[in-house]
């Protein structure tokens, strides 16, 4: 069994908050203030330019891209970190399209995050002929796939809802039809077993600053099915994927297998630090991570809908159709999660009214949530979210 309160050790976090939110950013762990300090002072400012053969630095991105590779049942070698997750998605996508030359349709869902919706539009016009994106409920999904679909692009876990789809059963779908899948692992990385290669996924792209802890800005990373790797032509050719970056050919000849999604160069500091906060991955096996995650999920939603029935439970109970965060929705849905941050009770709001909390076996327990109960039904039970400090919305919710 893995040990969650050795894993909860290995996190710097503020005395009295309880932090249901590394689902958006998860927290420092100890190891990385360490490691980022000694990349600076050892390796930066030891080795200066060296530092790229040296310390090895050239070869993070494919190095860490390994131990998430692990994380998601990608197969070794695959992965690759690099640039941001929007851009990740929109390097995946003209990838996909790219391939299927003759289809013109994107289907994604209405539960998608915006940025990929955004990226997805952007490509259809940069692209003009007829490419465009289609968008229905998350549920028919599997039912909107046609001949006229080059790439079903979902987040396997609605970031709003908590809502997960069956990643297995879609990319059978989207294959039987000819189409390629493109998932997005934003909240599945960290969050619970993840079995890309298993399903057969195409492609797959996803963030580590969520549940993977890499800190504020830390790199996305990028999988493509070894069925593809060498076929895919990425449409962002930077110099780092090129086959021989150091020959300065040129013409553009993409890279072998996941180097050609490189794009230029690697963010060193922040991979630092995902480099300690993937020390923390060691000892944790997945399924446990899984199961401590459902039972305090549930907790959570028992103890809130017994305490508060004027908050409506949003995301799913059947644990297999969610994710690892539990949302309520409630009009005052923004005051009473200001409330709940005055009390030390840390999760987030996402508009229109939804109060969303992650739950993180790695640093969270079952204390943790009878705290957030306890005052979320102190809020709701007393209206402490009725006063006016808890209305100003701030720039990020
Ligand atoms: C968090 C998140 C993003 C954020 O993208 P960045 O480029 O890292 O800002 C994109 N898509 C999904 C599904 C997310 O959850």
């Amino acid at each position: 069994m893995t040990d969650f309160a050795a894993t909860k050790a290995m996190f710097d976090l503020p005395q009295g908050m309880t932090y249901l939110d590394g689902n958006s950013l998860g927290p420092l762990p100890r190891g990385a203030a360490a490691r980022v300090a000694q990349t600076i002072t050892d390796e930066w400012g030891q080795m200066l330019i060296g530092g790229w053969n040296r310390a090895g630095w050239m070869d993070l991105p494919r190095s860490l891209g390994d131990r998430i590779a692990a994380l998601i049942g990608a197969e070794t070698g695959h992965v690759v970190l690099g640039d941001t997750l929007s851009i990740k998605v929109y390097q995946a996508l003209a990838s996909a399209l790219d391939m299927r030359p003759t289809r013109r349709v994107i289907l994604s869902d209405t539960g998608n995050f915006p940025s990929d919706l955004y990226i997805a539009e952007g490509l259809c016009r940069t692209l003009g002929n007829g490419y465009r994106l289609k968008t229905v409920a998350p549920e028919d999904v599997a039912g909107a796939i046609d001949d006229s679909v080059a790439a079903v692009m979902l987040t396997e876990v609605d970031y709003r809802t908590g809502r997960r789809h069956d990643m297995a059963a879609l990319t059978a779908a989207a294959h039987g039809l000819g189409a390629l899948t493109l998932w997005d692992l934003a909240h599945s990385a960290g969050a619970f077993p993840v079995h890309l290669a298993a399903c057969g996924a195409d492609f797959a792209v996803g963030c580590t600053y969520k549940y993977l802890n890499s800190g504020p800005g830390g790199p996305a990373f990028i999988y493509v099915s070894p069925r593809h790797a060498d076929a895919a032509r990425p449409a962002l050719s930077g110099w780092l994927g090129h086959e021989a970056p150091f020959a300065f050919a040129l013409e553009y000849r993409a890279g072998a297998g996941i180097d050609r999604m490189r794009v230029g160069t690697p963010p060193i500091l922040q991979l630092a630090a995902l480099e300690a906060a993937l020390d923390v991955w060691n000892g944790v096996d997945l399924n446990d991570l899984r199961s401590a995650s459902q039972a305090l999920m549930d907790q959570y939603i028992a103890g809130v809908e017994a305490a508060c029935p004027d908050l409506i439970l949003a995301t799913p109970r059947n644990h297999g159709a969610r994710g690892s965060q539990v949302s309520f929705r409630h009009p005052q849905a923004y005051a009473i999660m200001q409330a709940m941050i005055a009390r030390g009770v840390v999760g987030d709001f996402r508009a229109p009214d939804v109060i969303r909390c992650g739950f993180t076996p790695l640093f969270i327990d079952a204390g943790d949530v009878a705290r957030a109960v306890d005052v979320l039904a102190g809020i709701m039970q007393n209206r402490l979210w009725d006063n006016p400090a808890y209305q100003t919305r701030a720039k990020v919710t």
